[in-house]
């Protein structure tokens, strides 16, 4: 079989190895579907300063299972799955406590641990959930980003009915929006390409607004009457974004700001910029316990897929995968790599 291997920054083969065989407990995938992701493409341009090479890239992995380990109950041969991203440990007392996502020895596939890219590989069967066959792979590999909508919002506590700014309107920007809509909140989407926002505005942002040409802030006070709102997203993540949102009359008085980035820079946050509006400034990462529920609502048809996706390439041409990395074409979204075709 073939696998992609990321061998230093700008540098990848793709090599022939044995295909493996599941021990105890695991599961042999033959992949069908796997999401280019914002940090497979960091892991590429040497951008993560985490990064060990040589890495298997690639955490929104969906197949079919081909063969089991001893003891494995879950799944068997011919069914659908999708891989969760979060590698842990089961035992530490955030495992425990159903936060897989900080485990005290968490790794993230495809990053701190191998990823999908390849034609087979073997998982542990908790990691892996079942898909019903009506849902295509193509849809299956979105499943793990849209997992990330469910919990970041949760980790917000939205509860419907808020005023919400999602910064940035990218895969994950999109994501968050639809998540918002479903929940029945009032959205808008900021963004500094009008292709992106155009999207968004089919997707179902309330409004949509160009921050290269449009002042944030000033539109935010429009929409708002003057209050601001009530929570804000931040999937642009540039180093000081987090600061840019804590603008006075960008969020409301006891607003909810979530960072999605892992920027190191420094940012010009003040204890009185918290606390003379009380606003709470919540952490979130990957995601836990949100692979079923994604699953059912893609299933049950409650996102639109259609425009997540602008390329969908070949396994047998990945080079191409690699080539749009470093040379992203105009207006391109996401790209998905497709096995056997
Ligand atoms: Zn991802
Ligand atoms: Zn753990």
């Amino acid at each position: 079989m073939k696998e992609v291997v990321i061998t230093g920054p700008k540098q990848f083969e793709v090599r022939e190895v044995p295909k493996p065989t599941p021990a105890d407990g695991e599961v042999l995938i033959q992949m069908k579907a796997a999401g280019v992701c914002g940090s497979d493409i960091h892991l590429f341009l040497g951008e993560n300063p985490n990064a060990v090479y040589p890495r298997i890239p690639g955490h929104e992995n969906a197949g079919v299972v081909v063969e089991v380990g001893k003891g494995v109950t879950k799944v068997k041969p011919g069914d659908h799955v999708v891989v969760d991203l979060v590698v842990a440990c089961g035992k530490c007392p955030h495992c425990l406590s159903g936060r897989r996502n900080i485990c005290t020895t968490v790794k993230a596939r495809g990053a701190a641990t191998d990823g999908g890219w390849r034609e087979y590989f073997a998982v542990p069967e908790h990691e892996v959930y079942l898909v019903p066959n009506e849902i295509t792979f193509r849809e299956a590999a979105l499943v793990e980003p849209f997992a990330i909508g469910l919990h970041c919002t949760k980790r917000a506590n939205i509860q419907g009915g808020e005023t919400v700014l999602v910064l940035g309107s990218g895969t994950i920007g999109a994501v968050i929006l639809q998540t918002l809509k479903q929940k029945g909140c009032k959205v808008i989407c900021a963004d500094i390409n009008d292709s992106s926002l155009a999207r968004a505005k089919k997707y179902g942002a309330d409004a949509v607004v160009n921050t290269k040409t449009q002042n944030l802030k000033d539109f935010v006070q429009e929409f708002t009457g003057g209050i601001g709102v009530n929570a804000i997203f931040d999937s642009a993540c540039y180093p000081g974004s987090l600061t840019a949102m804590l603008e006075q009359g960008i969020p409301a008085n006891g607003a909810t700001i979530v960072p999605l980035g892992f920027s190191t820079t420094q940012e010009g946050i003040t204890q009185a910029m918290i606390n003379v509006r009380e606003l709470s400034i919540i952490g979130t990462r990957m995601s836990s316990g949100q692979f079923e529920p994604t699953i059912k609502n893609v299933a049950e048809h409650k996102y639109n897929m259609d425009g997540m996706v602008s390329h969908y390439i070949p396994f047998s041409q990945v080079e191409k995968v690699f080539e749009l990395m470093l040379h992203p074409e105009k207006d391109m979204k996401k790209m998905v790599i497709v096995f056997g075709e």
